[in-house]
């Protein structure tokens, strides 16, 4: 029997020496692997705080050899992690932990309490049992997670070319999880999407695995937590491939902080078995368009990025994403026809709506278009006018913030100094 590491003996208590209770901590705990259909499904049950939930990963049943133990609690950890830090409540797990997994899951609490200490909290972890996955014979390859949208697109498609140099990574599979931004009970949508990625796949020999998962169930922000319910997912295949591949939304010099995946917290979610990794961040979502469009174009006119259509499964056009990204074909003269319902206009980009974060992808955009395209181009003049409108109402909005704050406080001390002021004049 191996010794247990030094740094692990205080595990399975908190550091006041105080055992697991209902009072300080959360709970999760294993079930039987169970098997529906040509499905098996593994289960947690996560009790304490304000939950009681039985969470649970469905795997398609050709995937059993290569499944975690039923009491393997990696992906259940990283599930309910954020949730725990948010109600200070220590995390017990009634089952086997990696070491590996928790050197980094210890730094990447310092991360969120660092960037949100009002709504994060260190917390401890403690476990039944330590011990790493035991990798199978020939494991190697890479898991990458797939949507079928942009950046999960040009990861697989620029390391399967061989275009990433010596980070070049061979892409073996992958992993579509049902249940993050399409609804579990969206059935429909769900098989229409995994058709449009197989698609997108069909000549390369990647195999695609869905996973459905009910893990957002658990009370935590989701753009916060969704990197770590994809990390979840893609630890169920830690003893089958060397690497977990995370398409970054953002370039290195776009990045937006707090987020729930990042270049600094994406490799954090890794074991001694499965090394996760956020890739390509030294592009923008302009470049990565434009190399789709000369390396795999017919896989890139099947690209599904809308998540606020009423058909999922297809582009709206008429969203904030689909506007960007039918921006992003515009720049790099690729047509939009195929892959969007609708056409690009002068009046679905001029009177686009878009967040601070998302303001910074049309400063891209407009950045892109000044060199490529005419200042006359009718489309440039009308991203232009979006940039400026949206900059203005930003500030606007920021100022309004500051300014009724101490409005308030004025006309409270106002009305709190009328009555002194009659009795003065009596
Ligand atoms: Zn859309």
């Amino acid at each position: 029997m191996p010794q247990e590491p030094q740094s692990l003996r205080h595990f399975g208590r908190s550091p006041k020496g105080i055992e697991p209770s209902p009072r300080t901590h959360l709970f999760l705990r294993p079930r039987e692997l169970s098997r529906q259909d040509s499905s098996s499904i593994l289960r947690w049950d996560l009790d304490g705080g304000d939950v009681n939930h039985s969470l649970y990963w469905t795997v398609p049943s050709e995937f059993d050899q290569i499944l975690p133990d039923a009491d393997r609690a990696d992906h259940a950890l990283c599930a309910a992690l954020l949730y725990a830090m948010s109600c200070k409540k220590h995390v017990h797990c009634e089952g086997v932990l990696s070491p590996s997994l928790l050197e980094g899951l210890e730094e990447l609490q310092s991360v969120w309490a660092k960037w949100c200490p009002q709504k994060y909290s260190r917390i401890q972890i403690s476990a039944e049992r330590y011990s790493d996955v035991e990798k199978r014979t020939g494991a190697a390859g890479t898991l990458v997670a797939f949507s079928g949208g942009v950046d999960s697109l040009f990861s697989t498609f620029r390391h399967r070319t061989g275009e990433a140099g010596f980070g070049t990574k061979s892409i073996e599979a992958a992993l579509m999880v049902h249940g993050m931004d399409i609804p579990l009970q969206d059935q429909g949508t769900f098989a229409a999407a995994l058709e449009r990625s197989r698609k997108q796949l069909e000549k390369t020999g990647i195999s695609l695995i869905p996973v459905a998962t009910n893990a957002r169930l658990v009370p935590q922000l989701w753009e916060d937590a969704f990197g770590l319910i994809l990390g979840s997912c893609l630890l169920m295949f830690q003893k089958r491939y060397q690497y977990a591949m995370n398409g970054s939304e953002e370039a290195y010099d776009q990045l937006c902080i707090p987020w729930g995946a990042t270049p600094i917290t994406t490799p954090l979610v890794s074991t001694s078995s499965m090394r996760s990794i956020e890739d390509g961040g030294g592009f923008n979502r302009t470049e990565k368009v434009g190399w789709l469009g000369n390396h795999c174009r017919e896989a890139l006119f099947h690209v599904r990025v809308c998540w606020a259509g009423k058909q999922l499964y297809k582009n709206c056009g008429k969203c904030e994403k689909c506007i960007r990204t039918m921006l992003n074909f515009w720049v790099n003269d690729l047509p939009c026809d195929q892959t969007f319902d609708g056409d690009l206009s002068v009046a679905i980009v001029r009177d686009v709506r878009v967040s601070l974060v998302q303001l910074a992808f049309l400063r891209e955009l407009e950045a892109a278009a000044t060199h490529k395209k005419g200042r006359r181009d009718p489309i440039f003049r009308a991203l232009r006018s979006a940039v400026r409108k949206n900059s203005f109402r930003m500030r606007w909005e920021a100022l309004r913030e500051k300014i009724s704050p101490s409005n308030s406080v004025l006309l409270k001390t106002a009305v709190r100094a009328v009555p002194k002021f009659r009795e003065s004049f009596r």
